[in-house]
């Protein structure tokens, strides 16, 4: 079988992994590549028709993330938080009706959407990315270490994996990993993997014309949490939410009707007049969730000093949000864990 042979490898063509690449090509290193199993890049970062569909949201103190978005040259602006809030809190009482307070920053979101940040890292890696590369086996041969993949063999000096560690432990290795390294990753929650999105474009933002701010929270009806999600140039006029995972299972067109009669109940008839509408079950993606999906009621801790480490005699890292030390979960996660594993690499 044919071999392609770089330096390194990068398994996975998410924040995490295109980080390190970015890294390493601002240090001057172009031997690598980036093998990535779907058929598009981004990993959990997913836009469509301007909605974040994965990651919508940053904070003043993911501070690498902002970096990174200056050293892109992308712009960030606040969540639109003006006007009535609504909680639902119960069933048996009406809702209660809440304004955010305008003297407290909101959350940052990405303009473009989420998807500029990769957008604009692959923009420098075009001939590195190589999509539909599905990796299935890793095999540590003498002063190498061999990937093979659906769409061929693959070797490297040292190769990264960046899949959520219960996606990593399903790839086959030999030698095996440690008892300890396995464990961990068969016990490492993949972070939302279980959320399931809904977002909707409009011709005109109804609700801000009503006085509301377009949020909704409540855990008792069929969207947890509703956002505006209009876009930064406010040209593109939507609602984004998450799922009461409770209509997993409920056919597509039922779990529709409910979502809108419930949000017809607090924004108005409009709410039906969409001119787009779409779901994302990440629970149904097979290159971010696993068949063991477990809702979660405590946050999950990340950055366990296992994932520090090298193995196969120092030829394989692991690196990914859950395996950061800080902010693990999250982006900022995602950006730290691709820093951190581009400095350990050429170490
Ligand atoms: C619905 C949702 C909402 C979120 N909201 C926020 C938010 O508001 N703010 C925030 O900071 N974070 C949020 N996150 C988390 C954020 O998206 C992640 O922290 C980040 O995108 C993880 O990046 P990563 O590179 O570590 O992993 P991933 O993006 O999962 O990248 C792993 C890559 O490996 C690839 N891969 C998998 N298996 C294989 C294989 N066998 N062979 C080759 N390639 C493979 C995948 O396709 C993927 O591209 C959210 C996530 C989701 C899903």
């Amino acid at each position: 079988m044919k071999k392609t042979e770089s330096k390194y490898i990068i398994i996975g063509a998410g924040i995490s992994g295109l980080t390190t690449a970015y890294q390493l090509l601002k240090e001057g290193e172009h031997n690598f590549l980036i093998l990535e199993g779907r058929d598009r890049i981004g990993g959990r970062v997913l836009t469509k028709n301007d909605i974040d569909f994965g990651p919508a949201w940053f904070q003043p103190s993911h501070k690498n993330l902002l970096q990174l978005l200056n050293d892109l040259d992308i712009e960030k602006f606040n969540q639109y938080s003006i006007g009535k809030n609504v909680l639902v809190y119960n069933t048996m009482a009406p809702a209660h009706y809440f304004e955010s307070d305008q003297s407290q920053p909101s959350a940052y979101r990405v303009a473009g959407g989420s998807i500029q940040l990769i957008k604009k890292m692959a923009s420098l890696l075009k001939d590195k990315i190589v999509l539909n590369t599905k990796v299935s086996k890793i095999t540590e041969i003498e002063n190498e270490i061999e990937v093979l993949t659906d769409n061929g063999l693959f070797s490297a000096e040292k190769a990264i994996i960046t899949l959520p560690p219960k996606l990593a432990i399903t790839l086959k290795y030999t030698p095996e990993l440690p008892f300890e390294l396995n464990n961990v990753m068969k016990n490492t929650h993949t972070w939302m993997s279980n959320a399931i999105k809904v977002g909707m474009n409009y011709e005109s933002p109804f609700w801000r014309k009503k006085g509301f701010s377009g949020t909704i929270i409540g855990q008792v009806g069929p969207v947890v949490e509703l956002y505006d999600h209009t876009n930064a140039d406010e040209t593109t006029y939507s609602l984004m939410g998450f799922v009461n995972e409770g209509l997993r299972d409920v056919a597509a067109q039922e779990r529709k009707e409910r979502i809108l009669v419930y949000l017809e109940k607090y924004l108005g008839k409009q709410v039906r007049h969409y001119l787009s509408y779409d779901e994302k079950d990440w629970s149904k993606d097979p290159y971010t969730s696993c068949s063991n999906l477990k809702s979660v009621y405590m946050s999950p801790k990340y950055g366990n000093p296992v994932f520090d480490m090298l193995y196969m005699n120092g030829k394989l890292l692991f690196s990914g949000t859950e395996t950061s030390p800080y902010f693990g979960g999250y982006i900022e996660g995602a950006v730290i864990s691709g820093i951190l594993t581009a400095n350990k690499i050429k170490a």
